[in-house]
């Protein structure tokens, strides 16, 4: 399917691995244009040069923390005046309720809520000028069912719901729309991390500790950061102009829930 992207420029913060990078690919497949970021620049560079060779397309790389005001006005500058924007970054660490200290949600609140809602406030003026716009925010599967150990991403992502929720409807008339993609397991690094500390909790390998994960998803397997990407591109296509402050779930039927 032809998305109707091709030409137009996307950020896509966080996005030298994992499901940033399947968004970045995806969107760079249908012609666009990628401002791509993340802390590390080795990693970023080698995504970023095989965008380009795979690809065709312009990739500018910005190596910064992007929960940082010098990472966004770094990212910013870079931006200018992109159509896309694709919001992600690292995960809060798990643990118990009682672990958390008002500097802990602080942090959360600012890498997992404000820096998104940062960047949109930024780039949504000129998308409702042009009149066109499209913005993802990569967020989890928690938002709908709570991840318990989760307890710093499950508020962080709520709060940024929330302001998509009203957001969303505020933009839509200037035919800018977002949306939130809302990931259950996929095969990455996060992924990996997660597996670890099951490993090292239950004394069990890693493939034991993916076998049992993947028995509880009904696709009974992982997702890909290929086909996260790809949901991705839909939303940020011209025929997802009608889809406005949605939230989809991409979870392989994870998430128990009629509606
Ligand atoms: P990942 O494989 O660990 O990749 C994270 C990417 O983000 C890397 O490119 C990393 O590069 C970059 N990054 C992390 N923190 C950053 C920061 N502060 N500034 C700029 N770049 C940063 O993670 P993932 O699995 O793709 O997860 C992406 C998001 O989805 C996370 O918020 C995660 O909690 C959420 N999620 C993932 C899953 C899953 O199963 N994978 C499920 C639900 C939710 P550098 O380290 O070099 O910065």
């Amino acid at each position: 399917m032809d998305l109707g992207i091709k030409g137009r420029k996307a950020v896509v913060t966080a996005s030298s691995k994992g499901l940033g990078l399947g968004c970045a690919r995806a969107l760079a497949e249908a012609g666009v244009d990628l401002v791509m970021n993340a802390r590390g620049a080795e990693a970023l560079a080698t995504a970023a040069a095989a965008i380009r060779s795979d690809f065709g397309v312009e990739v500018t790389e910005v190596p910064a923390d992007i929960t940082t005001p010098e990472g966004q006005k770094a990212v910013l500058t870079a931006a200018g005046d992109a159509d896309i924007l694709v919001t992600n970054a690292g995960g809060p660490p798990p643990g118990m309720w009682s672990d958390w200290d008002r500097e802990d949600f602080i942090k959360a609140l600012d890498a997992n809520m404000l820096t998104p809602i940062a960047l949109m406030k930024a780039l949504l003026p000129g998308m409702c000028a042009r009149g066109w716009g499209r913005v993802v925010n990569i967020t989890s599967q928690s938002v709908k069912a709570p991840i318990p150990a989760l307890g710093l991403s499950n508020s962080a992502r709520a709060g940024l719901t929330g302001y998509v929720a009203g957001t969303s409807r505020q933009v839509a008339p200037q035919g800018v729309t977002i949306n939130n993609l809302l990931p259950g397991i996929h095969a990455t690094d996060r992924a990996d991390s997660l597996d670890k500390g099951v490993c090292d909790a239950e004394g069990i390998t890693m493939e034991e500790a993916r076998a049992r994960r993947a028995g509880t998803i009904p696709a009974r397997r992982y997702g890909t950061a290929a086909e996260f990407g790809s949901a991705c591109a839909f939303l940020c296509s011209e025929h997802a102009g009608f889809i406005v402050g949605q939230n989809l779930l991409v979870d392989g039927g994870a998430t128990n829930m009629t509606l």
